[in-house]
């Protein structure tokens, strides 16, 4: 199974994915998680990714594409597989349809997870993470037992540095004017459902859970 979920910076995209892959035993791949990692190792894909990352600008398309084709022949044939963060434009969707046509395969499900704009900026500049184990926390609604620590490890949280006020903005907009042309692209096949973010994160999974196990049974 393929999964793809789509929604703004900040929608809980990232928080509902580690649900999927514990209940349905699927495969995670984020296009941010993968950036960054190649940020750290300094290769030269990250450090062409840098400028456009800390601005809240999109990567270009050929490097992303070549990117997460390759992550993905590294998961298991036989592994279900939830894309979270791409494809993030209408070129990138194509290329993808077009790679995964050569190798038999399909997207079953797009779920997009919509969240208002006003609600978006407070829940992006309030996430924190763990850096050693890569839990997430809010200030607000998840907060770790001891402030600013982990739970599980107690390592210091941090802030990413483009979940800063001005940079999320342009996340947002970006979002907007390249991402958002992507739900009609999938409502067309049919294949797209919407999920409420809206709302306290337990209600958004429930709602995610009932529409992936209908898609499990069908
Ligand atoms: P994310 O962690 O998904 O919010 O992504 C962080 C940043 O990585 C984005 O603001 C973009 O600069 C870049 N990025 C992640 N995924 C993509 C993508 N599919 N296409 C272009 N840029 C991306």
């Amino acid at each position: 199974m393929i999964i793809i979920f789509l929604g703004p910076p900040g929608a809980g995209k990232g928080t509902q994915c580690k649900v999927l892959v514990d209940r349905y035993r699927l495969r995670h791949l984020s296009s941010g998680d993968c950036l960054r990692r190649e940020r750290e190792n300094d290769t030269d894909l990250g450090r062409r990714a840098q400028s456009f990352m800390d601005s809240g600008r999109l990567v270009p398309d050929e490097l992303i594409v070549s990117m997460m084709i390759k992550e993905m022949e590294n998961v298991n044939g036989k592994a279900g597989l939830v894309l979270d963060g791409f494809p993030r434009t209408l070129g990138q969707a194509r290329e993808l349809d077009k790679a995964l046509r050569q190798v038999g395969k399909k997207i079953d499900a797009v779920l997009n997870l919509q969240v208002d704009d006003k609600e978006l900026e407070q829940r992006i500049t309030g996430r924190r993470s763990c850096p050693a184990c890569g839990a997430a926390y809010h200030i607000t609604f998840n907060r770790p037992q001891k402030e600013g620590l982990c739970d599980s490890d107690g390592a210091a949280l941090v802030q990413r540095s483009d979940d800063t006020r001005g940079v999320v903005r342009q996340r947002i907009k970006t979002y907007h004017q390249q991402t958002a042309p992507l739900i009609a692209y999938y409502k067309q096949k049919n294949i797209l459902h919407q999920l409420d973010g809206n709302t306290e994160i337990e209600k958004v999974t429930a709602q995610m859970c009932r529409l992936v196990d209908q898609l499990a049974v069908d």
